[in-house]
């Protein structure tokens, strides 16, 4: 067994590994990329949906079981209280990660759905009133329209839409016209999913504020790719989820200003999240604790942990730059291919390009390229309204990550040949 010393030695070897090694040597972290499908090498090209979790994080999980698997906040007994010392340090690295000023300013949430959710219930439970008006955009997920319209059910609240241009660019002079002393809230994607459009979150900020409405980030498609700092982008509450930074599914962070949070009543009811409970009623712990009701996912909150500091050592400034360049290499590429057109060609992208191939639907672009180990995304990418927005049905999506490289961009382009010369002949 390693004493304490040794294992400080241990994780300041794997930092330093990490550090020293070039992003194309970090791949080889990645077991799940190193498989054969459909008798190709896998390129895995559907990152926006979920990344890959690097072997750091893999057994990061696998320690907390084998060791340390416990309750939190609630036993005095050794594991315990590792369990819980693990927990809270997770949390101060999503503190650090996105630069909140405090740790009691990060839920853990399963993701960015229920942090929206959260707030929406949570938030927009108290206050929100007929008449009131909740501002989107065109380019949001479903899991940043639906919880507000749901609230917009409940309260007659009103939910309004800023439009995009066809390049997929927010229009921030239509967005200030739709602000109004009525806007509570202003809720955007900082980069598109579909469309991997990186939106001017400091400016709708400083707008919306201006007109006296709140800020929630939907910084599911940033965290990635972006370096994220929610003091510098003055938000009110900004959620992400663990899944699409190398983490495990099921695990994710809101955060909340601490004077909004502590004004918020609880959305769900339970163990870990009271103060006192009697017969006669309940008073609620303070925030975080208040919206963390139930056993958490002790090992998911380890897990996401262990990917931040993951991408750290990886340093997202350089993951930012090699992912940029490889955006700008692939949309080169793909520009070779007859009859395909990029959706989505806003000035400041990451991430992400969508596609559609003419007479080819995007299903049958997914199912081909499979075939050639090639895995990427095709659908309305949780976006139907944006679809709608865009005239299409679907697209078909390639999606970046930190491990992506040269050569599954090429083998995507050749699968794509393949395609046009199959679908041509037809
Ligand atoms: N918002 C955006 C922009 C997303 O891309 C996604 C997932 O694809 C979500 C929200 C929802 O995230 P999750 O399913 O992890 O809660």
């Amino acid at each position: 067994m390693s004493t304490a010393g040794q294992k400080i030695d241990e994780v300041e070897a794997a930092v330093e590994r990490l550090v020293s090694q070039s992003l194309a040597d970090l791949r080889a972290d990645f077991p799940a990329l190193d498989q054969q499908v459909n008798g190709h090498p896998l390129a895995y090209l559907d990152n926006a949906a979920t990344t890959h979790k690097p072997r750091q994080v893999i057994e990061a999980v696998a320690n907390y079981y084998e060791r340390d698997n416990s309750n939190v906040h609630r036993g005095v007994h050794e594991l315990s209280q590792r369990a819980t010392l693990a927990f809270e340090a997770a949390r101060e690295k999503v503190r650090a990660f996105i630069n909140a000023a405090s740790k009691d300013e990060i839920v853990f949430t399963r993701g960015t759905t229920e942090a929206i959710n959260l707030v929406a219930n949570a938030w927009g439970g108290e206050g929100v009133a007929a008449g009131d008006e909740i501002l989107i955009t065109e380019l949001e997920h479903h899991s940043n329209i639906v919880p507000w319209q749901m609230l917009a059910q409940r309260s007659g609240a009103v939910v309004k839409v800023a439009p995009i241009n066809d390049a997929g660019e927010l229009e921030l002079e239509a967005l200030a016209d739709l602000l109004s002393p009525r806007t509570r809230m202003v809720a955007l994607n900082y980069v598109s999913n579909t469309l991997g459009s990186i939106n001017p979150v400091a400016e709708v900020v400083r707008l919306a504020h201006d007109a006296g409405a709140l800020v929630l980030v939907d910084a599911a498609q940033a965290t990635p790719h972006l370096a994220v700092d929610v003091q510098e982008l003055g938000c009110d509450f900004l959620a992400f989820s663990g899944h699409k930074v190398y983490g495990p599914t099921g695990i994710g962070a809101l955060f909340g200003r601490a004077e909004l949070l502590e004004a918020m009543p609880p959305w769900q009811g339970g163990g870990d999240m009271i103060e006192q409970v009697s017969f006669s009623g309940s008073s609620y712990a303070h925030p975080p604790a208040r919206f963390e009701a139930g056993t958490p996912n002790v090992a998911g909150v380890v897990g996401l942990g262990a990917a931040i500091d993951y991408l750290e050592c990886a340093g997202i400034e350089r993951v930012a730059t090699h992912e940029h360049e490889l955006l700008n290499y692939a949309e080169g590429r793909l520009r070779e291919i007859p009859g395909l057109r990029i959706v989505g060609t806003a000035a400041e992208k990451t991430g992400a390009h969508s596609f559609v191939v003419e007479g080819v639907h995007p299903h049958d672009i997914g199912t081909v390229l499979d075939s050639f180990g090639v895995a990427i995304r095709a659908g309305h990418h949780c976006t139907q309204p944006l679809m709608e927005r865009l005239g299409l049905v679907a697209t078909a999506r390639a999606s970046f990550a930190l491990y992506s490289n040269h050569d599954d961009v090429d083998r995507l382009i050749d699968a794509l040949l393949k395609l046009t010369e199959l679908f041509g002949d037809g």
